[in-house]
């Protein structure tokens, strides 16, 4: 799934393409993706993309006022093509295709594009066309963005001590505490600060704090930082290689040689280092216990 830093490239790779040039047309090859109907798909047709940025792990281009907010969910992903085909993408269930948005390039030939595509068959890749991003329910309830210049320590103390006695993981990953994080960062993060993810969110000591807080920052900016520039089609590999725990169980830790371990956690699974972030002892897996007894 992307999360802050491989949406934030995308964002910065479409900006550099479609910025100054015109919607031709959007074809919908999903229907149920498109969870809007006013304003219309078509209403876009001939606008200029004045701008693309981000809420959270939430794509918005913004078409002369008209938003095009994106949600790629857990498999969805954006494709640039030079070329597109003149005749409009069609609804095909075996195609992973949601929506096409083609552009018109004053300096090109051809029609170029971008195919918004979502692999597997549980569907739950999201577009809304809307005048507000704030009409979007999922960017309506996001909590601040882990980069900007306005997330200091004191807020994330704030928002942890809030959350009482949850599991540090747990709070990380909900979008309407802190945006952007999933499940791959943070691990990644947690790992960072050498943290166990069952630590009670509201258990953290000053320099504790400090040290998640610095976690957070360096390892989406670092993430950042090495995705900018990339091209989409390049960022999994980029995003895959060069995380230290997540995906990785089984695997040597990088910092102190341990093995990683997994548990299950919540829908899915975590990855952890017991040297770096238990003190060595491994955690107990509840649901393998749960299912033991
Ligand atoms: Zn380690």
């Amino acid at each position: 799934m992307p999360e802050l830093p491989e949406v934030e490239a995308l964002v910065q790779d479409l900006r550099r393409r479609l910025v100054g040039s015109a919607i031709s047309r959007i074809d919908l090859a999903a229907f149920s993706a498109l969870k809007t109907f006013d304003p219309p798909l078509h209403s876009l047709h001939g606008t200029l993309v004045d701008d693309v940025t981000r809420h959270g792990k939430f794509l918005d281009i913004d078409a002369s006022g008209v938003h095009v907010c994106i949600h790629l969910a857990r498999a969805g992903w954006i494709r640039w093509r030079d070329e597109v085909p003149e005749l409009p993408a069609r609804p095909n269930s075996k195609n992973p295709l949601a929506a096409r948005i083609v552009i018109d390039d004053p300096g090109s030939e051809t029609l170029s594009g971008l195919d918004i595509t979502e692999a597997g068959t549980k569907k739950s890749l999201a577009i809304y066309v809307v005048r507000d991003p704030m009409e979007v329910p999922g960017i309506a309830r996001l909590g601040p963005d882990p980069l900007a210049d306005d997330f200091t320590i004191d807020v994330l103390g704030g928002i942890l001590a809030a959350e009482g006695r949850k599991q540090i993981k747990g709070v990380l990953r909900m979008q309407s505490i802190v945006a952007g994080i999933g499940n791959a960062y943070s691990d990644e993060i947690l790992h960072a600060a050498k943290m166990s993810p069952y630590k009670p969110s509201n258990g953290l000591g000053e320099e504790e704090l400090q040290t998640l807080y610095d976690a957070i920052r360096g390892t989406l900016s670092d993430a950042v930082a090495r995705s900018s520039g990339l091209a989409a089609s390049e960022l999994k590999g980029e995003k895959k290689s060069n995380l230290a725990v997540h995906g990785r169980a089984g695997q040597t830790c990088g910092v102190c040689g341990d093995v990683v371990r997994e548990v299950s956690f919540a829908d899915s699974s975590l990855q952890y280092c017991a040297t770096c972030q238990t003190g060595g002892k491994p955690l107990a897996d509840r649901r393998m216990s749960r299912l033991l007894k």
